[in-house]
């Protein structure tokens, strides 16, 4: 053992053991185990708030005010001790104190002496104020389990609001979806209405200034749509209306645009297509048309106009131009591509 003292008699160390003691303001105890009789300091009592001496020199004094939660942890650890479990005695515990209340200190202590069969034959030990730090560390702790507790059902919330939200996004978006498809496509023949050809058109229209691209607009109309009608009724017509749609769509690239202008009416956009190209593939669209039987009675034939955009051209320009040429093959005897 390290000696920070050393005295020549007994008086002598008993003085500095004695003014230690009273300068010394935690509580020391000295445990003799033989005798079974515990020493307490002035300060023990002092810091517990009883009358110095009052209490029973006895470790019953020690183990009756121990809060009775900290006492099976306690006595735990200065059994451990006393078995040589482990090395130090050192235990966290809440004291009775002389008001009635608890006070937490830290305890302590190490064998001083051992009887020749090892047993503790003298302890000493103190009691160390800590109730300011651990009052702080509990109301820590209380807040941080109320954060916590308070995140937890913060982030809960969140997470279903979230939920919620992304399933009324989804609803929302199908709902755009499916808006944005019927008012871009024309409710009879599913193909694109005349708005959405005209914003297409608007778009590749850009894109050949842009580039340079060759792009071409074809236009066809059905061959006397109203003598079929008035043969077979609308409801033949509305169906041959959806046939010729279906198609056309059918022999066309995917880059190519169908749209319904209006009644009997439809235009394709051909982009980086010269108008011979588009007057080639509207010849075949002609021919297909002609050749495709609808009914085992009805077959019908449509009139093309074909005209390539030219710079600077506005779509009533471009479409101007192409309606005349369909005007020239409905003039010239109809089932005819002009451009
Ligand atoms: P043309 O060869 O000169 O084109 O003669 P046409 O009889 O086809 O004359 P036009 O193109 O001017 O007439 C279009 C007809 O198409 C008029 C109308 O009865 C019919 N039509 C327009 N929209 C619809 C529709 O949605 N359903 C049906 N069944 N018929 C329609
Ligand atoms: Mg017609």
């Amino acid at each position: 053992m390290h000696k920070t003292y050393q005295h020549n008699c007994v008086n002598a160390s008993d003085n500095t053991l004695n003014a230690m003691l009273d300068i010394i303001v935690e509580g020391v105890w000295d445990w003799n185990g033989n005798t079974r009789t515990v020493t307490r300091s002035p300060g023990w009592y002092h810091m517990l708030g009883y009358e110095v001496g009052v209490l029973r020199e006895d470790v019953f004094t020690w183990e009756n005010i121990i809060h009775p939660e900290d006492y099976p942890r306690v006595m735990h650890q200065f059994e451990c001790y006393l078995s040589g479990e482990i090395n130090t005695y050192e235990v966290e515990y809440r004291c009775k104190m002389s008001d009635g209340d608890f006070l937490w200190i830290v305890d302590r202590g190490a064998i001083v002496a051992r009887n020749t069969d090892g047993t503790a034959a003298r302890m000493i030990g103190a009691h160390h104020n800590i109730h300011q730090q651990m009052m702080m560390q509990i109301d820590l702790l209380k807040q941080n389990k109320q954060l916590q507790d308070g995140n937890l059902s913060l982030e809960k919330v969140i997470a279903q609001k979230t939920d919620e939200l992304a399933r009324k996004n989804q609803q929302l978006e199908r709902k755009i979806v499916e808006l944005e498809l019927s008012s871009n496509l024309d409710p009879l023949t599913k193909i694109a209405n005349r708005r959405s050809f005209e914003a297409e058109l608007t778009k590749e229209i850009m894109r050949a200034n842009r580039y340079h691209h060759p792009l071409t607009l074809s236009i066809f109309d059905i061959d006397e749509f109203k003598k079929i009608n008035d043969k077979y009724g609308h409801r033949v017509g509305d169906n041959i209306l959806c046939s010729i749609s279906q198609l056309v769509a059918n022999n066309i690239r995917a880059v190519d645009l169908l749209a319904r202008w209006g009644g009997d009416e439809f235009v394709i956009i051909f982009p980086e297509q010269s108008q011979l190209q588009a007057h080639k593939t509207s010849e075949k669209l002609r021919v297909i048309i002609s050749e495709y039987q609808v009914s085992s009675t009805i077959s019908v034939t449509c009139s093309f106009g074909v005209a390539q955009y030219q710079q600077g051209d506005s779509i009533t320009e471009l479409f101007q131009r192409v309606d005349d040429l369909l005007y020239i093959s409905k003039e010239q005897g109809r089932n005819k591509v002009h451009s």
